[in-house]
């Protein structure tokens, strides 16, 4: 299980979706995610120009379950 609080106390900050899923290998889509900004900022993780995640839908919160029995992960 995963949420915004986690990834915050992980990686000091808020992150990418990318850098979340390849964290926690699991399969977020831009759907499950809240996002703070409309626009691109610069993420603290992979120093790209990302859509930083501010916040887990319900939907990426469930999938935060399934990922921790491998269902969702690759
Ligand atoms: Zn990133």
């Amino acid at each position: 299980m995963i949420n915004i609080k986690k990834i915050r106390k992980q990686f000091g900050g808020n992150v990418c979706r990318q850098c979340i899923n390849k964290e926690y290998g699991i399969h977020l889509l831009h759907t499950d995610c809240q996002y703070g900004m409309m626009y691109p900022g610069k993420c603290p993780c992979c120093g790209d120009m990302k859509n930083i995640v501010t916040g887990i839908k319900l939907s990426g919160f469930f999938k935060s379950f399934g990922a921790r029995k491998g269902k969702y992960t690759k």
